[in-house]
């Protein structure tokens, strides 16, 4: 259960440690391209004094086959914005956004596609409504064209079963969010182990906000949903 404790607002709270975890799975295509954006975005964030210096971009290879962890490795090196880990295997992108989010301490979480297919600037405003005293803040698509016909298909059906079944998700939103360590611990005490978070994180409760954006088409490289993991 959640348990609001009354805490003094404090205007000049001190600057937090921003962690921005992202899955890759077979993702050499596209990391190029993403690298560069995101350490130009978090750098710019520092900068700004918006997070703390020690805030980094976490990326989470998910087993894959092709070349994404030696780019990642090689990147690391260079930049010190960037950490990696590796899974021993291919968990699926909830288990690769779980393991960085759970295995490394920060004070704010935030999880983007590596695809960077949601708006990376979105980020700044995430930022922006924690320091306004949100613990989650949702990133929600305005529309859904640039899905493929199938994942639309299967994700209007998903959405219809599970408002039949009671369960209350944010329309249109995924994988794009950032949470508190607060709402972490949080969302860390439900006993369930197999986690779909766009229904669990709203089960944490606390202010929460969203923040909207059109998504883009990937960049390069396919989706790493198959139909089986699809329909899975
Ligand atoms: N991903 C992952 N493990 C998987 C499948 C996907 O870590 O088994 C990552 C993938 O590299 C990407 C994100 O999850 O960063 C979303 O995948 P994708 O862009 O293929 O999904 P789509 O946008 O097609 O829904
Ligand atoms: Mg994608």
């Amino acid at each position: 259960m959640s348990i609001l404790k009354l805490l003094p607002v404090n205007k000049e709270m001190p600057m937090k440690k921003l962690l921005i975890v992202v899955p890759c799975y077979n993702e050499e295509e596209v990391l190029p391209s993403t690298l560069k954006t995101m350490s130009e975005l978090l750098s710019k964030m520092i900068s700004d004094k918006m997070v703390s210096p020690d805030s980094r971009v976490h990326f989470v290879d998910d087993g894959s086959a092709d070349k994404t962890w030696e780019i990642l490795t090689k990147a690391c090196k260079k930049d010190k914005l960037f950490e990696a880990s590796k899974l021993s295997r291919n968990f699926g992108q909830l288990g690769a956004m779980l393991s960085g989010i759970y295995d490394n301490e920060a004070d704010l979480y935030c999880t983007i596609d590596s695809d960077l297919q949601d708006d990376p600037n979105c980020i700044i405003e995430m930022v922006a409504k924690i320091k306004n005293g949100c613990e989650i803040v949702y990133g929600v698509r305005k529309k859904r064209d640039s899905d493929v016909f199938l994942k639309r298909i299967t994700a209007k059906l998903f959405y219809k079963t599970m408002a039949l079944l009671g369960v209350k998700m944010i329309p249109n939103h995924s994988t794009f969010r950032m949470m508190t360590k607060r709402a972490v611990e949080e969302l860390k005490k439900f006993p369930e182990r197999n986690l779909f978070l766009p229904a669990m994180v709203p089960l944490v409760g606390f202010k929460s906000d969203m923040v909207y954006y059109d998504r883009s088409p990937r960049m390069a490289g396919q989706t790493k949903y198959s139909m089986r993991k699809l329909l899975a």
